[in-house]
């Protein structure tokens, strides 16, 4: 799963007040134009540049690369449970085989037993296995998830983003995406 991004277009990443993009997949990212517009209206803080400049007879810019908002927006605390977020907890992956194919959602539980369509009881299932496991239970099937499923947090949803970076990242986007990744021990 790749968010597709066109450098042409000079994109602006948008971080929120504390320096971390709004969002991670997709990206945060505005067209020039919106960077520009945010620019003039006091709303960001410019934080780095590409080469490229606007240029009227009067007056010339170049056009940001990362900006930054003034305002902390604060995030969703629970994110809202969505198809897209659903598959983004189970990282674009089939929970029974793995494969990033043909995905759609499927009630562990199924709802003909009684099963409810929430968090704790929907994951991320190819074609094929959700056809498999059809009106069975778990056990029954011998399908079960890899992963129990769970009510993510914006923080877990923020983490599996990062795996899914768009095909195109500007140099001076990168310190803002990973400074605060966790390290690896050595
Ligand atoms: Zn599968």
């Amino acid at each position: 799963m790749t968010i597709a991004v066109s450098p042409d277009l000079s994109p602006a990443l948008v971080l929120n007040a504390d320096f971390r993009p709004l969002s991670y997949y997709p990206l945060s990212l505005w067209s020039w134009q919106d960077a520009i517009k945010a620019v003039f209206l006091d709303r960001v803080t410019i934080l780095a540049e590409y080469e490229r400049a606007v240029r009227s007879p009067t007056f010339s810019m170049r056009l940001p690369s990362v900006v930054c908002l003034k305002t902390y927006v604060k995030p969703a605390r629970n994110p809202a449970f969505t198809r897209f977020n659903v598959f983004l907890r189970d990282k674009f992956q089939c929970q029974y085989c793995g494969s990033p194919h043909e995905l759609t959602f499927d009630h562990v539980v199924p709802r003909s037993k009684g099963g409810l369509t929430t968090w704790e009881n929907v994951v991320a299932a190819c074609s094929p296995c959700n056809l498999k496991k059809g009106g069975l239970m778990p056990r029954e099937a011998g399908m079960i998830p890899h992963q129990t499923p769970f009510q993510p947090t914006v923080h877990d949803l923020h983490n599996n983003g990062r795996l899914f970076p768009p095909n195109y990242l500007h140099q001076s986007w990168l310190d803002y995406l990973y400074w605060d990744s966790e390290l690896d021990p050595e």
